[in-house]
Formats: C-alpha cells, sequence, structure tokens
C-alpha cells in the first residue's frame, strides 16, 4: 500500500492551526441537512485534532458555485449540523485566506473550531492554482484531508496544500485507505466482485480493471443484459446496450486470458412493465425471456450458485445492485446475495468492500450496511479508484 502519515505521526500540535478538508457537501432539505453521514465521518478528525489542542481550520465545498460567491451556497448553511453532531461550537469564517482569517485565527483558542466559506467561492480552488493554495496555507501549520470523497479532484484545497504544508490523512481518509487495500490493493485471494447497476458503459473501466484483478466477477443489473446479449441471449425489452456485445465479448476474452471467472445469471425474473409487482412479474431461463419481457433482476438459482462462489472467497469488493431494487419484487437478488456477503463477513471467513450510491441504498435496504467490513459513501472516488486509477487527493499525501 501506498503509505502515508496519519494523526499518529503528528508530534505536540498545542495552538498549531490545523487546515482539515472535510466532506460537507450535505443534502439540504428545508434549510437543514437531510442527511449527516459525512460530517459523521469527519467528526473523529476533527474532535481528535481539537482536543490535542489544535485550532482546528474545516475546508469544505459545498455545492458547485463555479468560482462565485452565492450565499446560499456558503458552508455557514451547514455550520448548524456540523456543530450539532460534533457537539461542540465553531466559528464561522467568511473567507479562506487573507487578514480575516488572520484575526479570527487569533481569536480562536486552542483546541477552537472554525469553519472556512465553501472553496469553490474562488477559481482557483478547481484550477488548483498554487498561490491560491500558498494564501490559505500562509495562516496555517499543518494540512490534513479527511475527505477521500473528494481525493478524485486536483484541486487546491484536496491536492495542492499537501504540497506545501505537512500533509496527513485524517481518521477517515485512514479507514477508507485501509478497507479499498484490503479489497483490491492487497487483498486476500480468491477476491470475488460483484459489478451491477444500469449500464455497461458507465462501468467500463470498472470491468476492465477489475478482471486483471480479481478471481471471480459476478455479473448482474442492467449489465448483465448486455453481456448475456453478446453471448447470443434474446433479452427482449430489457435495459440493453447492443452497441456494446463487442466490448462485452472483449472483456469475457481477457477475463479468460487473465483467469478470472465471469458469473453471468442462469434465470432470471422478467416483467412486461417496470412497476412494483407487476401481474406480469415470473422467474425463467434466459433463454425464455419474451419478446415483450424485461430483465429485471437475476434469478433465485443465480443467486444461490453465487451465494456458493462467495463460499470460496476471502475477499468481496461490490459495486452496483443486481436487479432494479427499488421496485419490489426485483430487490430480491440483491439483498439476498448481501445477506449472504454480510453473514460471511460476520462469520469471518470474508472481506467485504461495498460503495456507490445506489449500492449503499441497496445494502441499506437490505438491512446489511452494518455487517460488511467496509462501506464507501465516496461515489466518484469510489469508482475512480474501482478503475485502478490513482487519485491525486491520495497520491499527493503519499509523497
Ligand atoms: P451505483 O450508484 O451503486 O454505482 P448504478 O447507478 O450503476 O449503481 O446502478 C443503479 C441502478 O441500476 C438502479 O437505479 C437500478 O434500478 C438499475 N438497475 C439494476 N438492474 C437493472 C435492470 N435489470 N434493468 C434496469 N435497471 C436496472
Ligand atoms: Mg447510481
Amino acid at each position: 500500500m501506498t503509505t502515508f502519515k496519519t494523526l499518529d505521526d503528528l508530534g505536540d500540535i498545542t495552538g498549531k492551526v490545523v487546515l482539515v478538508r472535510v466532506d460537507l457537501n450535505l443534502p439540504m432539505q428545508e434549510g437543514r441537512a437531510s442527511d449527516v453521514t459525512r460530517v459523521e465521518a469527519a467528526k473523529p478528525t476533527i474532535l481528535e485534532l481539537a482536543d490535542k489542542g489544535a485550532k482546528v481550520l474545516l475546508l469544505a465545498h459545498f455545492g458547485r458555485p463555479k468560482g462565485q460567491r452565492y450565499s446560499t451556497m456558503s458552508t455557514s448553511m451547514v455550520q448548524g449540523d456540523v456543530e450539532r453532531v460534533i457537539d461542540r461550537e465553531i466559528m464561522f469564517i467568511p473567507e479562506l485566506s487573507g487578514p480575516v482569517v488572520e484575526q479570527s485565527i487569533g481569536i480562536l483558542r486552542n483546541g477552537d473550531i472554525g469553519l472556512l466559506d465553501n472553496v469553490r467561492f474562488w477559481p482557483g480552488e478547481e484550477a488548483n492554482d498554487p498561490d491560491f493554495a500558498k494564501a490559505i496555507a500562509a495562516n496555517a501549520d499543518i494540512y490534513v484531508n479527511d475527505a477521500f470523497s473528494a481525493a478524485h479532484r486536483a484541486h487546491a484545497t484536496t491536492e495542492g496544500l499537501a504540497h506545501i504544508l505537512p500533509a496527513y490523512a485524517g481518521r477517515s481518509m485512514e479507514a477508507e485507505l485501509k478497507a479499498l487495500d484490503a479489497a483490491l490493493g492487497n487483498p486476500q485471494p480468491p477476491v470475488a466482485a460483484v459489478v451491477g447497476g444500469a449500464k455497461v458503459s458507465s462501468k467500463l473501466a470498472v470491468l476492465e480493471n477489475l478482471v486483471g484483478r480479481v478471481q471471480h466477477l459476478i455479473i448482474g443489473g442492467g449489465m448483465a443484459n448486455t453481456f448475456l446479449a453478446a453471448r447470443g441471449v434474446d433479452v427482449g425489452k430489457s435495459l440493453c446496450e447492443h452497441e456494446l456485445t463487442d466490448v462485452a465479448n472483449r472483456i469475457m476474452d481477457q477475463a479468460d486470458h487473465a483467469g478470472c471467472t465471469v458469473h453471468l445469471p442462469y434465470d432470471v425474473t422478467v416483467a412486461k412493465e417496470f412497476a412494483a409487482n407487476p401481474p406480469s412479474v415470473r422467474t425463467c431461463n434466459v433463454h425464455e425471456v419474451a419478446a415483450d419481457e424485461m430483465i429485471l433482476d437475476i434469478g433465485p438459482q443465480a443467486v444461490e450458485a453465487l451465494g456458493d462462489v462467495l463460499k470460496t472467497c476471502r475477499t468481496l469488493v461490490w459495486n452496483g445492485p443486481l436487479g432494479a431494487f427499488e421496485l419490489e419484487p426485483f430487490d430480491s437478488a440483491t439483498v439476498a446475495l448481501a445477506r449472504t456477503a454480510a453473514a460471511l463477513t460476520q462469520d469471518g471467513s470474508l472481506t467485504s468492500v461495498a460503495g456507490g450510491g445506489d449500492t449503499v441504498a441497496a445494502l441499506n435496504h437490505a438491512g446489511v450496511a452494518g455487517d460488511f467490513s467496509y462501506i464507501s459513501t465516496a461515489g466518484g472516488a469510489f469508482l475512480e479508484w474501482m478503475e485502478g486509477k490513482e487519485l491525486p487527493g491520495v497520491a499527493a499525501l503519499a509523497r
């Protein structure tokens, strides 16, 4: 694993000014955060630094202001939510650098926490302008990055600052990197990957990276239809990218060469309409899908066989639901396989890591998110890591 410094490597930080990049891009409803998972993730790092006597300055983006100030996108919008979750008062500082920040630091006592304004109000953030980063760094002693979810961006506060100040991974970043390393970087074999979701086109790079790294590639969701079509199966009205069947065949060839077994379903759950519990729902062999039917989930026999595959594996990485899980009964395969994976994890025989917006929703729906070894809520960064890409924010920490 790439090595990086953690909070364990900090010496005495009493009175030091620590810039902490966190993810406070919270979903809002009626002026309040509707989900504070991201604040909870950052809480241990913020409190640890504050309790060690540092003056903690939080850096975050909020929305997409594209280099301009909008009062509705100020990080002050989430100040109350952050205070509630970390159970401390924080001082809002409506700048990132300059005299206002300098004066605020003078007012903060050791152990106090400040919240700087939306880093994306300034064009230098997304441009990764070194002078912009230097101006922010001028008031600080240490940089801590605790926002893995923003690490796929080479921006001033996700990457640039790490080149200017002594840089450390926060606790949440550290946990994410360790989990991801255990899942794909340096995993215990055999490794299984579940890749599902709507389309092959959105996960092409993921599939191509995985075939060279895992022993079992389990394909479900809408993208399984494209692979089935490539194998000559008539998928009826299913979501299917017919123009990508060559690509699907190429991925299956690559898998063959790499000794990776590709698992496609041999039974499926189909319906004539995309709705919850439609009267037309039935389960059939993949070769029996009628011209007016859609495959909306993989079938029970396939799920059982996949459960048996997981029992032979030591490591699982999962991205994408196996079916249209938002509608019953097309959540069945995802729920069943997720429960098998969760049980194997709890037994200690499997290390399981999952990520992706809909995947996390599906695992929560199955009631097993807490039983996986690690659940990444990082979205884009998780996917880029699944693609085997180096994330600039992580690479900068690893120097
Ligand atoms: P994630 O957000 O975890 O990366 P995706 O966004 O790639 O996952 O995919 C999730 C979507 O895929 C869900 O909205 C789900 O309904 C859809 N999906 C899964 N299987 C099918 C299918 N057989 N037909 C149509 N849509 C499907
Ligand atoms: Mg999604």
